[in-house]
């Protein structure tokens, strides 16, 4: 693919934008919102191959690009090639979260927050299972993802940018690593 006709230009804090409420988009799509849509692809893609000169990513959503639009991307790997989860939803709504909680053991991180920002580290506690609807740009339908644990910790993260809310706002920066006996760490 021939990236040059994507830039890609990452939003980060203290940008106020990244707190605005993304509004949902309308369907069909414009031809401006399949370039996003294919801007984001491109990048989360390419940011995992070796020598990219992007940050590595498994999510994006439009309102890092300084977009307030109901659309995030989300391409997750195994260590071996594998796709474990790929789609760009569109007006994504929140079906049903467990009560069960999960975190990363190493925290969350963002391309949105730089590295060296402070207080970024700790337990970001999230539904182990979550159920979400939304337009799939690959199938071109409203589909339905039930999904549990890292991908589940993904998708809610990308949930998240469409609200205003970065994940450095679900820590306890009182005690970030307490960990609650009920929370399953992965
Ligand atoms: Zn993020």
């Amino acid at each position: 693919m021939n990236d040059q006709k994507f830039i890609v230009n990452i939003v980060q804090l203290p940008n106020k934008i990244l707190r605005e409420k993304s509004q949902d988009v309308v369907l069909p799509l414009s031809p401006e919102d399949v370039h996003l849509a294919e801007t984001m692809i491109y990048h989360v893609e390419d940011s995992i191959k070796p020598n990219s000169k992007f940050r590595p990513a498994v999510g994006v959503a439009a309102i890092q690009y300084g977009i307030p639009k109901n659309m995030f991307y989300v391409y997750i790997e195994d260590g071996f090639g594998n796709v474990i989860f790929r789609d760009l939803l569109i007006n994504p709504k929140v079906i049903s979260k467990s009560n069960a909680l999960i975190a990363l053991k190493e925290g969350e991180g963002c391309l949105s927050v730089k590295e060296s920002d402070p207080n970024q580290k700790g337990y970001v506690k999230r539904s182990l299972r979550i159920i979400v609807e939304g337009y799939s740009y690959f199938e071109k339908k409203v589909v339905r993802h039930d999904q549990s644990n890292y991908v589940a910790i993904v998708l809610q993260h990308e949930l998240d940018h469409l609200e205003g809310k970065l994940f450095i706002d679900r820590i306890d920066h009182k005690n970030p690593w307490k960990k609650e006996k009920d929370l399953y760490t992965i």
